[in-house]
């Protein structure tokens, strides 16, 4: 990994994005911020020290930190990230192959731009198990396999009819021209005798990049929503202290509908604060109903060849700031205090922000904002870095909205 100079304004975030191919990995990018402030780990599974002021755990591919405040049950600040992205995972018992190439059996996760996997060097990363249970981590960082997209002269008419792809038969990724065993593979790299059980991602091997005449784009893969957990993480590591707590929640399984154990309408972020308050019902209900969530999530810039797919008035732009992200149907779960809150801790932080209404045509996305609200009934604000091709194995962002929405984050976890 390069170390970033000191005026590349997005040299951390790529070198957080370059390091994270998957969840797992994400967290382990944020452990390492977290770290270096002098964070500790804590285990879910054993008793916490009442002096673990400034700490985390790590469950899965999800992460809960935590700065406690001087008032430590009066309220607490959340921002709220995922560190999922959709794209292929390796099936348990991937050999397979045909017409003589040796392939990847892969399943598809989350809602994937299917056509823009093909015809990337896809490397290997995520967490593998071996038989006794211990786990470990494995980024194989190098080209090793390719969905190969099929030529035009065998399917002439593709650009007319569109681009159509069998979920099951046409995103199987070739890995060599010579019989090949996967798990004996994937074992070697990972330095053990055995791998008995994985969830492993495909991903692009090439690195995120500063893009534009005018330097003023990013590309990379899984900035939707690694953009978010580098912000988020950032920034509770460079706030002080404050009088209220200050906690980000990076969790899983976003892009799969969030119902998981490590997922925001999982009991993850529940029984942390449940812990950090203590077995005082009252007081948990007190300060939950004196806290506040910034669900951190990227948005949809305005896309200059289909500018209609967005309201006129409500088009976010690459570089003019965070936006804040409403929906009168609460698939976002803003309101308008919180959307005041969050406007303030970006104009305290000298940050433009600006406001995202989907088209009443465009049916609207949703995150993490409204399950966090529903599940603990804590006021939420769903906000976004803007960006193009959401959801593609490799998406565009503004350079300069991360490093702002750092910023109003701070200021917004530190705030009295
Ligand atoms: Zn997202």
């Amino acid at each position: 990994m390069t170390v970033p100079a000191a005026d590349d304004p997005t040299g951390e975030l790529r070198a957080f994005l370059d390091r994270s191919p998957s969840p797992w990995h994400v967290c382990a990018a944020a452990s390492a911020i977290l770290d270096d402030a002098g964070f500790a780990r804590l285990d879910e599974r054993q008793p916490w020290p009442s002096d673990a002021g400034v700490a985390y755990v790590v469950r899965g591919g999800a992460l809960i930190a935590w700065r406690i405040g001087a008032t430590r049950d009066a309220a607490i600040r959340v921002v709220g990230a995922h560190t999922d992205s959709p794209g292929l995972r390796v099936k348990p018992r991937p050999d397979t192959g045909r017409a003589g190439w040796a392939q990847l059996g892969v399943e598809i996760y989350g809602g994937v731009l299917l056509n823009s996997w093909l015809d990337r060097d896809l490397g290997v990363a995520g967490r593998v198990v071996r038989p006794g249970g211990d786990e470990q981590l494995v980024d194989v960082r190098r080209p090793v396999a390719r969905v190969p997209q099929l030529a035009i002269h065998l399917d002439r008419d593709v650009n007319e009819r569109g681009l159509v792809l069998d979920r099951q038969a046409h995103l199987t990724p070739v890995w060599a021209s010579s019989s090949m065993s996967f798990d004996s593979w994937i074992a070697e790299r990972a330095g053990i005798d055995r791998a008995a059980w994985w969830e492993l991602c495909l991903y692009d091997v090439q690195p995120a990049a500063v893009l534009g005449a005018d330097d003023s784009l990013l590309a990379s893969g899984r900035l939707d929503n690694q953009v978010s957990c580098w912000a988020a993480t950032a920034a509770l590591a460079s706030s002080g202290p404050a009088d209220q707590t200050q906690l980000i929640a990076l969790f899983d399984h976003e892009e799969v509908g969030s119902a998981s154990t490590t997922g925001a309408a999982g009991p993850f972020l529940e029984t942390v604060i449940e812990r950090l308050v203590g077995p005082d019902r009252d007081a948990l209900h007190r300060c939950m109903a004196a806290s506040s969530c910034v669900s951190a999530d990227n948005a949809h810039a305005v896309h200059p060849n289909y500018p209609e797919r967005h309201d006129a008035g409500h088009a976010p732009m690459v570089n003019h700031g965070p936006a804040i992200k409403l929906n009168a149907n609460q698939r976002y779960a803003t309101s308008a205090d919180t959307a005041a809150l969050f406007e303030r801790a970006c104009d305290d932080a000298g940050v433009p922000s600006q406001v995202f209404v989907s088209a009443n045509n465009v049916p609207c996305g949703s995150t993490i904002g409204p399950l966090t609200a529903t599940r603990l009934g804590i006021a939420t604000v769903d906000v976004g870095v803007p960006q193009l091709s959401m959801h593609s194995a490799r998406e565009l962002c503004g350079v300069r909205d991360p490093g702002w929405l750092r910023r109003a984050l701070t200021v917004y976890l530190a705030a009295t």
